[in-house]
């Protein structure tokens, strides 16, 4: 019998974990999983989350509820020693354990890439975690709640004034569905008008969305700016000192809303606190069957998927390519290291992960979207409702999928729900102030 850990149960975790209990009998392998958060986010789902269309607990999937045969434990691998095959975890409590194992799996992911700059890490917020989407949404409704018994002047502009940091795949998307849900807003907050809202996506390339050719990355420009948002290509943040926004174009502004979607980097327990070998970025080294370790001398028992690893992309026209960090590869890297450990235990030969992309599908809020396959491109509500599509069966389990599904129809007949929780942050005021007032 055999012990796997597998170390993180995001979208490559999960997969890996699901598919070995698939594979595996019951007394060939006990599996664990150990994440700190004891379900698999499903991240595209976050921008709508934000917006209100999806449900945030829909977008977090039970590891519990899906993995049956799996031991789930909530903690945080804070390292992996594989020279004495042990990963030390520290609980939500605090303590430090080890727990020994046969093979470890390694697929923590990456963490949001941030940078020096003052006033960042006070102001803005991330979008990676469901956490983060609900916040989001809900500081804009709170802000819309309070600019609305306001007179129009500087404070009202700073309560409806957003920015966005990074115009990659999670920003645009990001930024497009919260402008939708801002501009859908205004029908029941006749105080306001289209003109209080200020909509900034920073971005320092010369384009947006790297996923996608020139030509469709400048309709999505053109898609945000006709909905009323400012769009700064080649411009980046200076400053964000107490939400006052600093451009490296001159331009500044207070912003009530500063979210950070720059980019991924290393998950710094794996770049820092293993004995596995990473590259000089901090990633995973891994061969094309996802064994840890250069192809011709791999490391005995380790494996590793998803965005944590430097996986070799034998579908790209050029060598030395890396496969592109998404969810497109993260799941099928998880399946098919899976498949793998399970020939390897049963001794049979590996095989190589290759996997064409199949295309990019984005939302850019209800009823725009873009959609790009080589030269095919697809623009606004059909592309839209590709994206709706694809997610809807995307989205692991059929629970899910019809939870989902459910909200997105009600939403379709009722609308969103517009109310901010924010006061959940603080759940006992009402009790203990009993109604007096503030
Ligand atoms: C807003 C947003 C939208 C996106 N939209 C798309 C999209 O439309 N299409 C697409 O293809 N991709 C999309 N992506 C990217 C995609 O979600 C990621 O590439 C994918 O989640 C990577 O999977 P992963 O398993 O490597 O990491 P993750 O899914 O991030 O999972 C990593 C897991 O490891 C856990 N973990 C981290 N550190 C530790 C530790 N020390 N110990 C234990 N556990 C740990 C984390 O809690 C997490 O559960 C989007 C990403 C974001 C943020």
């Amino acid at each position: 019998m055999k012990r796997i850990v597998v170390v993180g149960g995001g979208y490559s975790g999960f997969y890996a974990a699901w598919n070995l209990e698939k594979t595996l009998g019951p007394d060939e392998a006990r599996i664990t999983v150990i994440d700190p958060r004891p379900y698999m986010t499903y991240q595209p789902f976050l921008p709508e989350v934000m917006a209100g269309s999806i449900e945030a607990r829909h977008a977090a999937v039970s590891l519990r509820r899906h993995l049956k045969r799996t031991r789930v434990i909530a903690g945080q691998v804070v390292r992996v020693e594989h020279a004495r095959k042990t990963v030390v975890i520290r609980t939500t409590d605090g303590d430090d354990l080890e727990l020994a194992y046969d093979l470890v799996v390694v697929t923590a992911g990456a963490v949001t890439r941030t940078f020096p700059i003052p006033g960042v890490a006070e102001n803005a917020i991330g979008m990676k975690h469901v956490e983060e989407a609900v916040a989001i949404r809900d500081t804009l409704l709170t802000a819309f709640d309070r600019a609305s018994v306001l007179p129009p002047g500087a404070e009202r502009r700073r309560l409806l004034t957003v920015t966005f940091v990074g115009g990659g795949f999670s920003g645009v998307e990001g930024f497009g569905e919260l402008l939708s849900l801002a501009t859908g807003l205004l029908r029941s907050y006749p105080e306001l008008t289209p003109a209080d809202l200020s909509f900034h996506l920073v971005e320092a390339a010369g384009r947006i969305l790297p996923e996608v050719t020139d030509g469709p990355g400048r309709w999505v420009v053109r898609n945000l700016e006709s909905r009323g948002a400012h769009v700064h290509l080649s411009t980046q943040l200076v400053s964000a000192v107490d939400g006052h926004v600093v451009l490296s174009s001159g331009e500044e502004f207070d912003s009530e809303l500063i979210v950070w979607a720059a980019g991924n980097a290393a998950n710094p327990v794996v770049a820092r606190n293993t004995d596995l070998p990473v590259d000089e970025r901090g990633y995973l080294v891994v061969g094309a069957d996802l064994r840890v370790g250069p192809r011709d001398a791999p490391v005995a028992d380790a494996w590793a998927a998803g965005d944590d690893a430097a996986v070799p992309d034998l579908a790209a026209d050029l060598p030395g390519r890396r496969t592109v960090p998404n969810a497109q590869h993260a799941v099928r890297q998880g399946r098919h290291l899976a498949m793998n450990i399970a020939a390897v235990l049963r001794g049979r030969p590996t095989k190589d992960y290759v996997h064409p992309s199949l295309g990019v599908v984005a939302t850019l809020g209800v009823g725009h979207g873009i959609f790009q396959y080589h030269r095919i491109v697809v623009k606004g509500l059909p592309a839209w409702l590709m994206h709706r599509g694809y997610h809807v069966l995307a989205v692991p389990t059929w629970e899910r999928k019809v939870r989902v599904l459910a909200g997105w129809l009600s939403m379709g007949v009722f609308g969103r729900d517009i109310v901010s929780l924010a006061n959940v942050q603080h759940p006992r005021d009402a009790f203990v102030r009993g109604g007096a007032p503030d």
